[in-house]
């Protein structure tokens, strides 16, 4: 059976993980191209780029014969998954979506939700303060509508340096991370707020337990709706729709 992983993620890797070895699927692993250096999974073809849309990604579905298709990107990445729900709606290929589930404030914690980058930047304030950001480079630059704030932003891979606000300084690095690791970093940057994105998932979650341990506020944006008919939560629920599939088929086929 083909199946294509639409990934990016540490479910995507977890899953491509599984399969490698499993005789019974055909697997492709598919990556926008963000990342400097993936990592490979032998047994499990990479597909690095864009499809070109709905259009593009039903056109690859159909041409590899792909059999199902698990959508496990990143619980931002609401572009792919709306193109994956219209490509597979108009293949009639399988589709299942995963979503791990949203970070929810615990006592301690002083969160304050916000819907979009810009409204994040908004809540910052007039008064300037000292931000972390954890948003991922390609939402930096929304902080320049507020240049009075000095921030320290953290991403896996550099952004572009003009598209910075003024007062930037840059931290690369990859998760996970670990609580302490974090409470040391917001200490020596003498941060006062930080901003993150509700990715969930144990990866960074760290920073969210420094700030709660701190008593320093956290601006939470929240997620975009995902597209999807059949969403789990995470890699292991995946794999057993695959292998319902899997045996599906093969009553079907009679096998
Ligand atoms: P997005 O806005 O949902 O997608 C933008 C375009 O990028 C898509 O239309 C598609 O181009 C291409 N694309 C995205 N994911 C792809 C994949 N797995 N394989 C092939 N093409 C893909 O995506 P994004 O938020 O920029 O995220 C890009 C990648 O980074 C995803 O793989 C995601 O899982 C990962 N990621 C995202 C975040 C985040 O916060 N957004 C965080 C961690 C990891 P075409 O229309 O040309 O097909």
């Amino acid at each position: 059976m083909r199946v294509l992983i639409l990934g990016g993620t540490t479910e995507a890797s977890d899953l491509a993980r599984h399969l490698a070895g499993d005789p019974r699927f055909e697997t492709t692993l598919s990556l926008a191209g963000h990342t400097g250096s993936p990592a490979a999974h032998p047994g499990v073809a990479l597909r690095i780029g864009g499809f070109g849309g709905v259009a593009g990604l039903a056109g690859w579905l159909a041409e590899a014969g792909t059999a199902a298709v698990i959508d496990a990107t990143h619980p931002f990445a609401a572009q792919i998954s709306a193109n994956a729900d219209a490509a597979a709606r108009e293949t009639g290929v399988p589709l299942c979506t995963v979503v791990r589930p949203p970070w929810s404030a615990m006592p301690g914690d002083c969160w304050r939700s916000v819907t979009s980058m810009e409204a994040a930047a908004e809540a910052l304030g007039a008064e300037p303060r000292r931000v972390f950001l954890s948003v991922g480079r390609q939402s930096l630059g929304t902080f320049r509508r507020a240049p009075h704030h000095a921030y320290v932003a953290r991403s896996i891979e550099p952004p572009d340096a003009a598209a910075l606000p003024p007062d930037t300084t840059l931290i690369q690095a990859k998760g996970p991370f670990a609580r302490d690791d974090e409470i040391a970093l917001l200490k020596s940057h003498r941060i006062d707020v930080v901003v993150a994105k509700n990715a969930g998932g144990s990866a960074t979650y760290a920073k969210i337990e420094a700030a709660r341990q701190l008593g320093l506020p956290v601006v939470m944006v929240a997620r975009p709706v995902k597209a999807g008919r059949h969403v789990v939560a995470d890699a292991e629920e995946a794999l057993a729709w695959l292998q319902r599939l899997h045996a599906m088929s093969r009553s079907e086929r009679g096998v």
